[in-house]
């Protein structure tokens, strides 16, 4: 399928590997030139070169887009872009009884009001030239929240309120905001996971991945391609109806009927 997206620009951040790098491949084979974000340069590099071999322009930055001075780095080297994909590190794991206030505001500084902040930069443009697309990379535990990521779970149903009126304000100018909600894709992150699971529960990391994709009604983790292959759909000239929506893509991990 022809995506109609050829020659845009896009901003996708954190993303020189995992979700982000996802889903700046498939823009990039659609043809959107992109520009890419992460903190360590030498994954960034390889990333670059690898969305380069698709034929497309590719601006890599390296900065923290949690903060502020990173922020204003990526936005200013990224310009006006036609698409923007949020995204950023997941809050750590734990339990209620861990959490001060400052992991809170962490939580909600990283996962809430850095996309927040992105989306009020990008929008005046977008609404100017009357045609925008936005994807928030959020998390499946939007819709089926987990204890052990609570700080992940608060930050991001702040971002999922903001979205659900933003979205709506700003549909009659051609622009549309949804989330992309992962479950459990097999990425760093996941390993990261795993390697917890392992270490609480005594099991090798082996037995404690096929634990955790036994509890996939799939039976297996998610791929970074199959990821970026929705996000690119949600940025594709298709998707211009769809407002305001919070797109699961968990393998039927998360038991709900909406
Ligand atoms: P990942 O494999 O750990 O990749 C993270 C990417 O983001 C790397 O390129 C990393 O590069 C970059 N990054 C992280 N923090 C950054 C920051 N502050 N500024 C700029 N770049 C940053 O993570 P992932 O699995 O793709 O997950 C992406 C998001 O989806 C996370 O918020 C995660 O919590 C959420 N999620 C993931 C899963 C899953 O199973 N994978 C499930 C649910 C939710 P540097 O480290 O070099 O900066």
């Amino acid at each position: 399928m022809d995506l109609g997206i050829k020659g845009k620009r896009a901003l996708v951040c954190a993303s020189s590997k995992g979700l982000g790098f996802g889903c700046a491949e498939a823009l990039a084979q659609a043809g959107v030139d992109v520009v890419i974000c992460a903190r360590t340069q030498a994954p960034l590099d390889a990333a670059k070169a690898k969305l380069e071999s698709l034929g497309v322009s590719v601006t890599a930055v390296a900065a923290d887009v949690t903060s502020d001075e990173g922020r204003a780095a990526v936005l200013a080297a990224a310009g006006d872009v036609d698409i923007l994909v949020t995204n950023a590190g997941g809050p750590p794991p734990g339990n209620w009884a861990d959490w001060e206030r400052e992991d809170f505001m962490a939580a909600v500084d990283a996962n809430m009001l850095t996309p927040i902040m992105l989306i009020k930069a990008v929008l005046p443009h977008m609404i100017d030239q009357k045609w925008g697309r936005i994807v928030n990379i959020t998390s499946q535990y939007v819709k089926g929240p987990s204890g052990i990521l609570g700080l992940s779970n608060t930050a991001r149903a702040g971002l999922t309120g903001y979205v659900a009126g933003t979205s709506r304000d700003v549909a009659k100018f051609g622009v549309t905001i949804n989330n992309l909600l992962p479950g459990i894709h097999g990425t760093d992150r996941a390993e990261a996971l795993d390697n917890g699971l392992a270490a609480k529960e005594g099991l090798t990391f082996d037995e404690a991945r096929a634990k955790r994709a036994g509890s996939i009604p799939a039976g297996r983790y998610g791929t970074q391609e199959e990821f970026g292959s929705t996000c690119a759909f949600m940025c594709s000239q298709h998707a211009g109806f769809m407002v305001g929506q919070n797109v699961l893509l968990d393998g039927g991990f998360i038991g709900c009927t909406i």
